[in-house]
């Protein structure tokens, strides 16, 4: 891979964010960005999984999940290499660089398609440098504090936050993260601004809640499971119509007072454009194959998720998918005006 750029993460600008679901269907067929037509004996050495997050934390935990069993199907090692930074764009620049040879890939969750709306700088073009290989996931979200924060409920919080905007901290992993959306949503849907504090992940955010150094954040169930169950964090509500089974206390947050917080955040693997057809297919088919394991639908379950169905872990619907949630979040983010540098 050749060597990332830099993006700036500073907001210029922010106004309320108009409140939207993330969730979205996924059918149909939409270009493939095709590359050339043949890999020959591909894999004949180790591929590389891009996480543009830290290393523990949601995108890189579900990463890890499906990495063993697409190896296994594909013969070949898979390394998990974290490249984190600038809400995931500047791992997401390095694959879109790379070589199109099916050896690296992207890891990606929803800041796919908000990030060209965000980023002035971006430096790829999701549909144009990127072959669309599959859908992984679509994962709640969890409203989550410090343990010690004093709101007990998710209205006490929304009363707490707007009593105490210029002392209250709000994690997340930079702007165009799932976080740094749900925590628009959520300051919207309060009415409410309080100081963002932007990590390069929701792993070290999480770890500076338990600790204590943030007061509260949004983030995917795939990552604070372990610690609502454990009573290291508060859990307020889950951001998703119907309750979280693994999560069966915790309350949505329509049930806690806030309908329009409703967020989950969907995950895909994507090569650079020019990477042959017959390899995308290879390595969509190792990502069904590892999406149907047994073992990794039974660690999505314990954390709050679930594969997509074999249909839509596919080139085309994951295609259709991006290119519906460009249009989405190009309308709400030109409408709330924020921006990245
Ligand atoms: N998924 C997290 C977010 O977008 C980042 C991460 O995986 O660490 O907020």
């Amino acid at each position: 891979m050749r060597t990332a750029s830099r993006y700036g993460t500073t907001v210029r600008m922010f106004t309320a964010i108009g409140v939207v679901s993330l969730v979205a269907a996924c059918a149909g067929n939409g270009g493939t960005g095709a590359g050339g037509p043949s890999g020959g004996g591909f894999p004949d050495q180790s591929i590389t999984i891009v996480v543009p997050f830290s290393a523990g934390g949601p995108t890189d935990t579900v990463t890890r999940m499906i990495a063993e069993p697409m190896a296994a199907k594909l013969g070949a090692k898979i390394v998990v290499q974290n490249v984190e930074g600038a809400g995931g764009t500047v791992g997401a620049g390095e694959v879109a660089r790379a070589e199109p040879d099916g050896y690296t890939v992207l890891m990606h969750h929803i800041g796919m398609s908000t990030a060209p709306a965000l980023y002035q700088n971006l430096g790829f073009k999701p549909l144009e440098d990127f072959q669309t290989v599959g859908l992984v996931t679509e994962v709640p979200m969890t409203v989550v504090a410090r343990k010690d924060f004093a709101p007990a409920t998710l209205q006490d919080l929304v009363t707490h936050v707007k009593a105490n905007a210029d002392k209250v901290t709000l994690a997340n992993a930079g702007i165009g993260a799932a976080s740094h959306l749900c925590g628009l949503l959520f300051q919207t849907a309060a009415g409410v601004k309080v100081q963002e504090v932007p990590y390069e992940g929701t792993g070290p955010a999480l770890t500076d809640l338990v600790g204590g150094q943030v007061d509260f954040m949004c983030d995917q169930t795939t990552n604070t499971s372990g610690q609502i169950s454990a009573g290291e964090v508060k859990a307020y509500a889950v951001t998703t119509p119907e309750r979280v089974k693994s999560l069966p206390d915790v309350p949505t947050t329509a049930e806690a007072g806030l309908p329009k917080l409703e967020v989950s955040v969907w995950h895909g693997l994507y090569v650079p454009t020019g990477t042959p057809q017959d390899i995308v297919q290879k390595l969509s088919e190792a990502l069904k194959v590892a999406l149907a394991d047994q073992k990794v639908v039974d660690q999505m379950a314990k954390l709050g998720t679930a594969p997509v169905p074999a249909g839509d872990a596919t080139p085309q619907a994951h295609r259709t998918k991006l290119e519906e949630q460009l249009g989405v979040w190009a309308k709400v983010i030109a409408d709330a005006g924020v921006k990245a540098s």
